[in-house]
């Protein structure tokens, strides 16, 4: 029997992106069952970056010579996550099934590629909170399978797709126990230069608005004045983040307005020598305690600690919190309870499932809020409930947290393992059956034809159903989503969607539907008649480089 053609659409598996990192470690499991025809279709991915691979790779980022390739990938932003090239890829490797896990605005294009009928697509989207947009859910509806992150995600999904998703089930990222494990704290404080006996409330996100960073230092103000004098000269709340960050959260004033003045702990890494240390916060550039140069910055997305290091500044802590609107997954959680620290987060979104799978302390929503930008319920946590919440952690004795810390370490890792998140993707390939509309490769081209202009004297509808039978040869477009809205649209005037408000007519919605009809001609004519077509250079190296 041949083996069933398997096309992984993401970031490359080099990266240490959270996609790529997934990418990795689902890639190569999948490789090792010897079942499939494998190949990765890799954004930010570049054939000078990779040695060669057991699977195709294709790169979608064009070579460093090849100006007018990258001309055409700086033209739209779309292009970063693969729009460009997919078909191409999809013409040369005429996958079976397509597998994606990307956020719905990076990968939602997959759903109007001329390539669309011929494949089986399972997506798992990133759903960081309630309602998802109507758009996304309608792209979410014409996949063939819908994964979740999270137990959340997947609640999300069914509740707001009905039986429009076919929700087949939960895939988490895992962690790597052996990288993420506990470290005995007290020597492991001492050897970072700080008191083996103080107690450290730390977190891991990034300087950006959804991570309350000022709200925690609110808290953890609060739990200073209700704790015992004893406990609080003594503990700590540590920041791992950047500072400054152009759209990120005043830390400086934070510590300032809170009165937390010897009580922030931060990361720094020295740019001279590349060694990192814990320090109290003092600015955005200090001495370095190595080196001894002016030159220790905080980490940022391009300057960041290795992933061991990571590992050490989780073991730093005692508590781990998660001060966040929403998640859509939220590694560094996983990571620090792997380390056997507790966390604590809002109830709401994945974080949900991270407290729930990791024994963590969920802290109650305090109020939920509709967001301008998405259309969504993000949550404020209780501030006050934190701050009594640590009180009670940090009276607890060091052998009933250390007693608690493997309990959290034990229930992560059960949980969150690459082996049987791989295990979800592969039960899902083995298993499925392709829909009844899926097209094969080699089946007759299907030519649109194209009229050359708007007929006159329509009405608005007349001329949508138009656009739909005989520009689009798509009569079912007219009562989805996208036809209901370019009815609305047209007759408004202009296109109204989140962050769009342009002036829209006939004119250019014909333009619009004419060049995806075009699109898809050639792509039909490139699929029927391939030997007489010139093969991009991308695809000829992709080949060249597999590994034999
Ligand atoms: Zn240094």
């Amino acid at each position: 029997m041949n083996k069933k053609r398997v096309l992984l659409v993401s970031e490359a598996h080099y990266l240490h992106s959270g996609f790529g990192t997934y990418s990795k470690e689902l890639l190569s499991r999948l490789h090792n069952t010897n079942k499939y025809e494998l190949a990765e279709f890799a954004s930010y991915g570049k054939y000078e970056s990779t040695g060669g691979t057991p699977w195709l790779f294709y790169a979608n980022l064009p070579n460093d010579g090849d100006a007018e390739g990258q001309n055409v990938y700086n033209s739209t932003t779309g292009h970063q996550f693969g729009a460009w090239r997919f078909d191409k890829v999809c013409l040369d490797f005429k996958p079976d099934i397509v597998l994606c896990y990307r956020d719905p605005w990076m990968d939602n294009w997959i759903a109007g590629s001329p390539s669309r009928p011929y494949f089986h697509w399972v997506w798992m989207p990133t759903v960081d909170s309630a309602p998802q947009r109507q758009e996304w859910v309608d792209t979410f509806c014409k996949c063939d399978a819908v994964l979740a992150y999270s137990e959340f995600g997947g609640k999300v999904l069914k509740e707001q797709g009905k039986e429009g998703i076919n929700y087949i089930g939960c895939a988490s990222p895992g962690i790597d126990p052996k990288i993420y494990k506990p470290l005995p704290k007290g020597d492991h404080r001492k050897d970072m230069g700080l008191d083996p006996d103080c107690f450290i409330v730390g977190t891991v996100m990034r300087n950006q608005k959804r991570k309350l960073f000022f709200e925690l230092m609110k808290s953890f103000r609060l739990f200073l004045d209700r704790s015992p004098p004893e406990i609080a000269a003594k503990t700590f709340l540590y920041l791992h983040t950047s500072y400054p960050e152009k759209s990120g959260w005043d830390i400086p004033d934070g510590i300032m307005q809170n009165k937390l003045g010897g009580n922030v702990l931060m990361t720094y890494i020295c740019k001279s020598c590349r060694q990192f240390f814990p320090s109290l916060f003092q600015d955005a550039l200090v001495k370095c305690k190595f080196c001894h140069q002016v030159s220790a910055v905080c980490p940022t997305v391009s300057f960041g600690v290795s992933i061991p290091d990571l590992a050490k500044i989780y073991n730093l802590f005692d508590i781990y919190v998660q001060y966040a609107i929403c998640e859509g997954f939220g590694m560094p959680q996983v990571e620090a309870a792997a380390c056997g620290v507790p966390v604590a987060a809002t109830n709401y979104s994945a974080m949900e499932d991270v407290l729930h799978f990791t024994k963590g302390y969920p802290i109650p929503v305090r109020t939920f809020f509709r967001e301008i930008e998405t259309n969504a319920e993000r949550a404020y946590p209780d501030n006050e409930y934190l701050a009594d919440l640590l009180v009670k952690f940090f009276t607890k004795s060091s052998s009933e947290r250390q007693q608690e810390a493997m309990k959290v370490r034990q229930a992560t890792i059960k949980r969150y393992d690459w082996d049987k998140t791989s295990k979800v993707w592969e039960k899902y390939i083995d298993s499925y059956v392709p829909s009844p509309s899926q097209k094969h490769w080699s089946a007759p081209p299907v030519f649109k034809p194209i009229p050359e202009s708007v007929p006159e004297n329509l009405s608005n509808e007349e001329f949508l159903k138009w656009i739909c039978h005989s520009v689009m040869h798509e009569p079912e477009l007219l009562h989805q989503q996208e036809g209901i809205k370019l009815y609305r649209d047209l007759n408004f005037g202009a296109e109204i969607s989140q962050g769009v408000l342009e002036p829209i007519d006939r004119n250019k919605i014909f333009n619009i539907y004419k060049s995806r009809s075009n699109n898809s001609n050639a792509f039909e004519q490139m699929r029927s008649n391939q030997a007489s077509t010139v093969v991009d250079p991308f695809i000829t190296e992709a080949h060249q480089r597999r590994a034999k």
